[in-house]
């Protein structure tokens, strides 16, 4: 009977994981789908640490096991409230390298525990693949977080694909000695593979350029997936498999999908070092020629009056946290006949979502949302194109510069509008560090200021025409 149960609570975790993925592919529903999903897994953890049984003896040891619950829960609570919008990206990797690690440490375990009672070739397989993609996923996301949040910089040396290929190939080979030999002939191997597998993580994320960076982890993140589903088999636990098949699965389709809103192959991205070569630094400045600025007043003015404005938001908007008072401007510049709508660039930002999550949290509505190919198809009927805090997003060079880095990346090409204005803090370059020729166009003037502030003045300017 409480077998039965254990398996109900299986299911409603495989249900809620399901339910709540799907939830999340829209902002009005995702924060709900992600608690459906959690409330799911604690049911399923609960349901595991109580009604479990093993030889007809229970888990036990709820001392040791509530309190690393309660230490979790207490660490990742405060690590979630006090992240900055921004910072995002960095905690994703590091919870996903803890995935990883954890993943490792089945593996670790049960080899372990393989040792005494006796080896099963089936499991002996899930066992070394869990080890070797856990550690990959564990190291190479914490290089991951680390270059995000900038402690560690990007590094190549001449051959490194080269070496990586080795690291790879010695270690599948060490994997498939034990697998032949058994575990007990070096157990050893299986200590030099965990080794093997962390040093192969490190080299593999090193190189990659900054503008790839999301790529990456969403590739590691289905590395996680693919490592905890493994923990599945071993366990034959359905709700920890079908976790698992869920991330590999989702993780598989984000690293394509974000592929192709940089136009490039995954094969480019992880030996291409795209976004890591700078062409212009921030201390070279502009040589682009000159740019002109706009007062706040004349702004306000051509934004009143237009019958269309469309908003580009980039990273800087969520940098100055200006989406509420975005939200204002629209709904102000609304109220005076104004059709204001969002072109959002897959990639603007630091995380994949990244405007979508900040302008929902602005409750500004989702149907005001162009995607990227759509709002290319109506800037040409745009009189005013608002960039806030966007750079490469926007830049030109994408298109007409086969030397440029982002060459080959779609863009918004908000330069099909009448007018744009530009709102940034300085000329200084975007993410991939190149200059952008937008600003130096005819069409372009300059709005410069942070833009939280930039947007009260302007707001306060619209009001009083
Ligand atoms: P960019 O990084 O290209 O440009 C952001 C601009 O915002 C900067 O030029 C900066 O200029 C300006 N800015 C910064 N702070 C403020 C502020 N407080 N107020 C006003 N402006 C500000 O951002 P985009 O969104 O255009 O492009 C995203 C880039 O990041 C792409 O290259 C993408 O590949 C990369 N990326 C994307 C990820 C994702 O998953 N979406 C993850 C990691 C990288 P200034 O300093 O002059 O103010």
């Amino acid at each position: 009977m409480e077998l039965n149960i254990l398996v109900v609570c299986y299911l409603i975790g495989s249900i809620t994981f399901i339910v709540g993925l799907k939830m999340l592919s829209n902002p009005a529903s995702a924060r709900k789908g992600n608690l459906i999903a959690a409330g799911g897994m604690g049911i399923a953890i609960l349901g595991t640490i109580f009604l479990y049984e093993e030889d007809g003896s229970r888990l036990g040891n709820y001392g040791w096991i509530f309190s690393a619950l309660l230490l979790g829960s207490i660490v990742g609570t405060l690590m979630a409230k006090r992240v900055k919008m921004t910072a995002m990206p960095e905690m994703v990797s590091l919870f996903n390298g803890m995935g990883g690690a954890c993943a490792a440490l089945i593996s670790v375990i049960e080899f372990r525990h393989m040792l005494h009672v006796g080896v099963d070739q089936t499991s002996l397989l899930i066992i070394l693949l869990g080890l070797i993609i856990g550690s990959v996923s564990f190291s190479g996301s914490m290089i991951a977080w680390g270059k995000l949040n900038g402690r560690v910089k990007d590094f190549a040396f001449q051959g490194q694909h080269i070496i990586n290929l080795v690291i790879l190939v010695l270690n599948l080979a060490i994997a498939g000695y034990l697998m032949i030999a058994g575990p007990a002939a070096v157990p050893l191997f299986f200590y030099l593979i965990i080794f093997l597998s962390l040093l192969y993580g490190v080299f593999f994320v090193l190189p990659i350029g900054g503008a790839d960076m999301p790529v990456v982890i969403s590739l590691l993140n289905s590395f996680t997936g693919v490592a905890a589903a493994c923990g599945g088999f071993l366990y034959n636990n359905k709700v920890m498999l079908t976790g698992g098949i869920l991330v590999g699965a989702a993780g598989t389709l984000l690293t394509i999908l974000m592929c192709k809103a940089m136009n490039r192959s995954l094969k480019n991205v992880l030996i291409g070092s795209f976004g890591g070569k700078k062409s212009v630094s921030a201390s070279q400045g502009p040589q682009g020629g000159t740019y002109k600025e706009l007062s706040l007043s004349d702004a306000a003015m051509v934004m009143s009056y237009a019958t269309k404005v469309m908003i580009v938001p980039g990273y800087g908007l969520a940098v100055a946290q200006a989406q509420h008072v975005c939200h204002e401007l629209e709904k102000t510049l609304e109220s005076k006949g104004v059709e204001v709508k969002y072109a959002i660039h897959p990639v603007a930002g630091r995380m994949p979502g990244h405007m979508n999550v900040l302008l929902a949290e602005a409750d500004v509505s989702y149907d005001k949302l162009l995607e990227m190919e759509q709002a290319n198809e109506e800037f040409k009927t745009t009189d005013v194109v608002l960039v806030l805090g966007a750079n490469d997003v926007v830049n030109p060079a994408a298109k007409t510069d086969p030397s440029s880095p982002i060459y080959g990346m779609p863009i918004l090409e908000v330069e099909e509008a009448k007018l744009i204005i530009v709102n940034k803090r300085s000329m200084k370059p975007g993410y991939a560090g190149i200059e952008n020729q937008l600003f130096f166009q005819p069409k372009t003037s300059m709005l410069f200021g942070d833009a939280k502030k930039a947007l009260q003045d302007l707001l306060a300017e619209v009001r009083n025409i």
